[in-house]
């Protein structure tokens, strides 16, 4: 289950809590559900992973033909 950052809008306390698939997380404070989401720790983190990375300068794959006999570069 993934954790989620909430901001509450009515007291604005931050916290943190799981969420299961179809439940409203609601402030532990004020028990409000106007509550605005935040990025986790853990989603950004994944988020960044998932860029790919840039391809080097063509010769950096190791074609045995050489730079720019390959199909990519
Ligand atoms: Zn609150």
């Amino acid at each position: 289950m993934p954790i989620f950052e909430y901001a509450c809008q009515d007291c604005g306390r931050e916290f943190e809590t799981l969420v299961r698939s179809g439940a409203v997380p609601q402030c532990p404070q004020c028990q409000s559900t106007q509550l605005n989401k935040r990025l986790s720790v853990f989603a950004t983190a994944a988020a960044s992973e998932a860029v790919p990375a840039m391809p080097g300068p063509c010769g950096s794959c190791g074609h045995p033909g050489g730079p720019g006999s390959c199909s990519l570069h």
